[in-house]
């Protein structure tokens, strides 16, 4: 499908050669009957948030908001993990993080009774805890981020929760074929992209290596973004076809 690449020469800037990119691609797919359930693209709203979020926090009035960052950030995967694909869910569950943050892990909405979904929390918890005062600067704050409609608009998309790791993954895969760096003339970036292609399909379906126990191996990277240490699985070295695609290239040939 020659057509789907846009060359640098035909868009004003990346950004711009990307909205290009994706219609051409899109236009392809409904041109070849291709019938397009869902789009899943790489517009993140949690960076959004995030980056909003550590603004007003480093804002003196609101520096109560600091020790709530990481937990924002971790709520804003939830909902649109456990509401499965229902929007009014996704976004039930998000706006409950303006009880927690508050102390309260019951409440009512409309008329509708809502309690929080983490474990019960003891007193000494719950003593301990720095919420928010519903009056204060730094509350105020998180809730405009919180109740933006934009935010809320992308929520409801996402309670489907199509998240694109594998998209991630191939887009590594790629420049490993393609490098930025260097320029490639048409056939040449059409044939690298094949390459690439090939090369996620034959590896994306790998199984996670296990220990002579049976326990899944691991590998621990030090992470510079989160400086934290991250488990990362261990696959299979290499890609065995199933006994059923072995048959099909010998019907093939
Ligand atoms: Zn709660």
């Amino acid at each position: 499908m020659p057509d789907v690449i846009v060359l640098v020469s035909e868009a004003s800037s990346s950004v711009a050669m990307e909205a290009m990119g994706f219609k051409r691609g899109l236009n392809y797919l409904l041109h070849m009957g291709v019938d397009v359930g869902v789009i899943t693209t790489d517009r993140s709203p949690s960076i959004r948030v995030m980056k909003k979020l550590v603004a007003a926090s480093n804002k003196k009035v609101n520096q109560d908001l600091r020790p709530w960052l990481k937990s924002v950030s971790n709520h804003l995967y939830w909902p649109c993990s456990s509401a499965n694909g229902d929007p009014e869910k996704c976004l039930q569950r998000w706006r409950s993080l303006l009880h927690h943050i508050c102390g309260v892990h019951r409440w009512q909405e409309d008329g509708v009774e809502h309690v929080c979904h983490h474990p019960a929390m003891t007193e000494e918890q719950q003593r301990r805890k720095k919420w928010l005062q519903v009056e204060s600067s730094a509350f105020k704050a998180l809730k405009s981020v919180v109740m933006d409609n934009n935010l809320l608009r992308d929520l409801k998309q996402m309670a489907r929760f199509k998240h694109t790791g594998s998209l991630e993954v191939y887009h590594s895969s790629m420049l490993k074929y393609t490098e930025k760096r260097l320029h490639f003339k048409y056939d040449t970036m059409r044939a690298r992209t094949q390459l690439a292609i090939l090369d996620h399909n034959a590896n994306i379906g790998r199984a996670q290596a296990t220990t002579k126990e049976g326990q899944p191996r691991y590998r621990y990277c030090y992470s510079k973004q989160s400086a934290q240490w991250v488990a990362k699985p261990i696959y299979v070295h290499m890609y065995t076809p199933s006994r059923h695609s072995v048959t099909t290239l010998w019907s093939v040939s």
